[in-house]
């Protein structure tokens, strides 16, 4: 029921998905760019004040336009069979890979696909099933104490209703929009540490806080585009734009990012 298992294939698609990145950023001078140079960052224009006012609309659309190209149907990391899975797999996501979550939930989703049968599983058998994942305690009692809540509440099924989502254990906003946004289709943008990261990085929000960045996100993005651009950026920000080491020299929209420790470009764009 619900949720078609596309993802269930999910170590073939995890490989691909970072290869047609890293594909598309190799070849993203023969793209298409059609960017003006008036909108590429010089040195002096990377002043806080200059990342302070509102993104241009025309660099942010060629932005989007770009992620759209390389991507024209991005999709979660995440494996799961239903709504229900969706969340218990995003309660899990928290400081955890993707990858690590998906190798604990698929024995789990296997027994486990409802509010009912986690239930039925049992909050000790569950954290014996997820104890490769960090904080696996809190989380399994979370995931235990929000499928109650389920059956009691709303029927044994994920609530579409962001604030309800929101309210249940373990389940945050950032929880809230991502289930909205993949379960449902919802033109939701959660911010997550890549999102945040690579929002603030290029601009096109900044904020201190992930609501701050969410608030900026929702401004200058169609509504068309939002439930892409949460996939685009989050992809962006794994496999491009890390933390640590972004790889700007392969990146889809460098010529357009106006970080200003972004390495070398500065100096081929002065
Ligand atoms: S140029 Fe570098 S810092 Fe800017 S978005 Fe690309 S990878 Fe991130």
């Amino acid at each position: 029921m619900g949720m078609p298992r596309q993802n269930l294939a999910r170590p073939a698609l995890l490989l691909s998905s970072a290869q047609f990145y890293i594909a598309a950023m190799r070849t993203r001078n023969l793209a298409g760019n059609k960017a003006s140079k008036s909108n590429i960052a010089k040195p002096g224009e990377k002043t806080q004040a200059a990342r302070q006012k509102l993104p241009d609309p025309a660099r942010v659309a060629e932005i989007f336009r770009r992620f759209q190209a390389a991507n024209p149907h991005p999709k979660t990391e995440l494996e799961y069979v239903n709504p229900f899975t969706l969340l218990v797999a995003v309660v899990l996501s928290a400081q955890a890979t993707d990858a690590g979550v998906n190798k604990a939930t698929r024995p789990l989703f296997a027994i486990a696909d409802s509010p009912a049968k986690m239930l039925e599983l049992g909050e000790a058998r569950l954290q014996d099933m997820i104890k490769t994942i960090g904080l696996y305690r809190t989380k399994a009692k979370n995931i235990v104490a929000l499928s109650a809540r389920l059956v009691k509440e709303f029927g044994g099924k994920v609530p579409r209703i962001r604030e309800a989502l929101q309210s249940l254990p373990g389940a945050g906003r950032k929880t809230a929009n991502v289930v909205m946004n993949v379960a449902f289709g919802a033109p939701a943008i959660a911010v997550d540490t890549h999102i945040f990261r690579v929002a603030n990085r290029i601009p096109l929000a900044i904020g201190k806080t992930p609501v701050q960045v969410e608030s900026g996100l929702e401004k200058i993005t169609p509504e068309a585009l939002k439930h892409d651009l949460h996939h685009w950026l989050i992809l962006h920000g794994r496999y491009v734009c890390k933390a640590r080491a972004p790889l700007c020299d392969r990146c889809l929209i460098s010529d357009l990012c106006q970080w200003p420790e972004k390495p070398s470009l500065n100096q081929a764009a002065g």
